[in-house]
């Protein structure tokens, strides 16, 4: 005889929330098993909400990583916390994450704000490879005692420690139901959502100080050709004269540099030859004003 819980199908939303930095794009690339989410050392690299699918026989589990949630200080970052708001709103699961290093104000903000929400919630504690293990004990007890979470999970998303425990647990609390996307989709955005991306993280790897912070990336056209590579052109918008000079560099070397690794990161990820026309525009002060924040898709 079958069992009846073999024939359950599961799928739902789980909302990956917490401060800049922790590592939440990490672990959704994690999961997936492919690099979807951009990751950088820096905080506030993520701006939208970013779906990422995990398809199984048994389940479809829809990850939502979200920008980190911090204290908006200009427009831009406004609309990246409501993203983060709204994205609580339509999970199925949150899962909160902090730093195994401590915590700070800022992750109580998280935790009260999660707290309101009634559906399931997990914590996990990430980056533990950079920690002595004996401090997690008290880290957790603490943790239960204030919080209410269905569990807490030590993990490096990196070093892909706990994730499949953590994996384990968030399925539990799937709710069942039909897939929710076709099931060999991975998102639910264009492959230009994506180009736009590797070509915002390039630059955020590439650039020092402001520079990565006062960029948008826009794809301008991406044209299959016959019997040619397919034509991509991506403007970069930038807020002063004076960025986008440091954007293209002395005789046009930083922006060489910068066309080169996007394309090859690019093909990569297309898993096809590409010709990337990188074109460089001012925009003066674009994080302040809503509605070109708006025109470049945030
Ligand atoms: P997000 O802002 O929360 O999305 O964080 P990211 O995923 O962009 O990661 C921020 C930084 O932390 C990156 O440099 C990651 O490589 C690093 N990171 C993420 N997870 C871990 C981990 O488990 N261990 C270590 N050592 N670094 C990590
Ligand atoms: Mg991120």
């Amino acid at each position: 005889m079958k069992e009846k819980n073999e024939t359950i199908f599961r799928s739902g939303y789980v909302a990956i929330v917490g401060k800049p930095n922790v590592g939440k794009s990490t672990l959704m690339n994690t999961f997936l098993d492919q690099k979807l989410s951009i990751v950088s050392p820096r905080p506030q690299t993520t701006r939208n909400r970013v779906l990422g699918i995990a398809n199984d026989e048994n389940y479809q589990m829809i990850f939502l990583d979200t920008p980190g949630m911090m204290d908006p200080r200009y427009e831009l970052q406004q609309v990246m916390l409501k993203t983060t708001e709204e994205t609580l709103k339509e999970a199925d699961i949150i899962l909160c994450m902090i730093d195994a290093g401590g915590t700070s104000p800022l992750d109580e903000t998280v935790f009260k704000k999660v707290m309101k929400s009634s559906r399931p919630k997990f914590l996990a504690i990430n980056k533990i490879d950079l920690v002595q293990k004996k401090s997690l004990l008290p880290m957790i007890d603490t943790l239960n005692k204030n919080l209410d979470f269905e569990a807490i999970i030590p993990i490096s998303a990196l070093k892909k420690d706990g994730c499949e425990d953590l994996f384990k647990n968030l399925l539990e609390k799937l709710p069942e139901g039909d897939p929710l996307y076709p099931q060999d989709a991975i998102t639910d955005e264009p492959e230009r959502f994506f180009v736009a991306e590797i070509i915002r993280e390039t630059i955020f790897i590439q650039y020092g100080e402001e520079i990565p912070y006062a960029t948008a990336v826009r794809i301008e056209k991406f044209q299959e050709r016959p019997d040619q590579k397919d034509y991509i052109l991506a403007i970069i918008y930038i807020e002063r004269d004076s960025q986008k000079a440091i954007l293209i560099g002395k005789k046009g070397r930083a922006i060489k540099k910068l066309g080169q690794s996007s394309r090859e990161q690019i093909e990569n990820f297309l898993d096809r030859p590409i010709f990337l026309d990188l074109q460089v525009r001012t925009k003066k002060k674009w994080r302040k004003k809503p509605s070109i924040i708006k025109g470049l898709g945030y």
